[in-house]
């Protein structure tokens, strides 16, 4: 696999916003000079480290980010979807590159389990902010850490432990936006019906992919939408209103709601800002404590009387009137996000290692946990 430039598309055909090719062997700096086009700059490599972004020279259309990972190793992330990936890897292969499948490509790097789970991961990435992210743990970052952290333990001191510790615990620390990674946040908005649920994902999504109806009570059904916030990949599902109702139809779509509601990574309370605020707001509201709660139509006059608790004021007929939401959503969902190259697991088993690992050095047995942290490094975690 090292002999002469070669090239491999990272993620799956026609999915995500964003496609990740790699270019790598001898020679791949100077194929993709040949083919970069800097913006606002003559030139023509890209330094090691640096991330540039510019346009693909036999495409001028096309807009490309080059990333040079190292010697040897140069990324470049274009848009989703068969077209641009494809015009890039035709014209790497006129220049000299042999195309790898992915398939084959990670059959070949075994040497590093956690690399190999994450080029898997990677094609399940759906937006480029947790592509980069797991790029950086297929360019070791977290084999980098665990290797680190176990050096620390067989060392066998106090103070090693400690720092171990410290460590392990910021690894632990990313476990909600580890497993995010490769499958999108699910937020569900519920509240009564006509209070524009749907209205705010259409505002969120940024088109009409859910319907919405002047009649209160017509989304029946679960409907989802995905889209980005912040370039995290989110799931927005938008409820059957959770308001008392005879029909049977709507008992139904109101249980499915209440169950999709107390499983979400986020809960959304939507409350009418025109309307008085009434005793079944306030039981709705002191029902879902954690949710986050949404005052929308604020562009309506108020109505006078009392007011609900404090929540995010939106309006969905507004031009960017639902910012505030995709805001509070961000912070609920992603409080910090990793420093670039920062370490982060993203599998269940990876997790469970670090956490047991965790558990031996709270027990006073470093050398355990050393040989947990080991046994993931030769192993994987899938
Ligand atoms: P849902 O039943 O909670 O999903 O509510 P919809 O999204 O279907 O909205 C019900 C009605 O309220 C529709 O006529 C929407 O156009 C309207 N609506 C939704 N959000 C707003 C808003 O922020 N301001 C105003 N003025 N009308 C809104």
């Amino acid at each position: 696999m090292t002999l002469g430039p070669y090239a491999v598309v990272l993620t799956p055909r026609g999915r995500g916003a964003v496609a990740s090719l790699l270019v790598a062997g001898q020679g791949a700096e100077q194929v993709v000079a040949g083919l970069f086009r800097a913006a606002g700059s003559s030139q023509v490599a890209v330094p090691i480290g640096r991330i540039q972004f510019g346009h693909w020279a036999r495409s001028p259309r096309e807009q490309v980010v080059v990333c040079h990972k190292g010697p040897d190793q140069v990324e470049v992330h274009c848009h989703g979807g068969t077209v641009a990936a494809q015009v890039i890897a035709d014209s790497l292969v006129e220049a000299g590159c042999r195309l790898i499948s992915w398939h084959a490509w990670c059959a070949g790097s075994q040497a590093d389990p956690l690399a190999a789970e994450a080029q898997q991961a990677l094609a399940l990435a759906r937006t480029e902010r947790a592509a980069a992210i797991l790029l950086d743990q297929f360019h070791g970052a977290l084999s980098g850490e665990l290797r680190e952290i176990a050096d620390l333990l067989e060392a066998g001191s106090t103070a090693g432990a400690s720092r171990a510790a410290g460590r392990l615990r910021q690894l632990a620390a990313w476990k909600r936006l580890g497993s995010h990674l490769t499958r999108p946040f699910r937020v569900v908005l519920a509240g009564r019906p006509n209070v524009g649920k749907s209205s705010l994902i259409n505002a969120l999504v940024g088109y009409p992919r859910a319907i919405v109806f002047d009649q209160p009570g017509t989304t029946r059904d679960i409907v989802t939408a995905s889209t980005a916030l912040e370039g995290w990949p989110v799931e927005l599902a938008d409820t059957a209103g959770l308001a008392a109702s005879s029909d049977p139809l709507e008992t139904s779509g109101m249980r499915l709601a209440i169950e999709h509601f107390s499983t979400a990574d986020a809960r959304v309370l939507v409350f009418d800002a025109s309307r008085p605020w009434s005793k079944e707001d306030d039981d709705l509201a002191a029902r879902w404590p954690d949710a986050i709660i949404v005052h929308n139509k604020s562009d309506l006059p108020p109505p006078g009387g009392p007011v609900g608790p404090a929540g995010v004021s939106t309006s969905a007929v507004v031009e960017g009137g639902a910012g505030s939401l995709a805001c509070a959503l961000v912070e609920h969902l992603v409080p910090e996000a990793p420093a670039a190259g920062a370490p982060v697991p993203f599998n269940d088993r990876q997790m469970a290692a670090i956490e047991q690992g965790l558990a031996d050095l709270e027990r006073g047995n470093g050398q355990q946990a050393a040989t947990d942290l080991r046994r993931l490094l030769s192993q994987g975690g899938s």
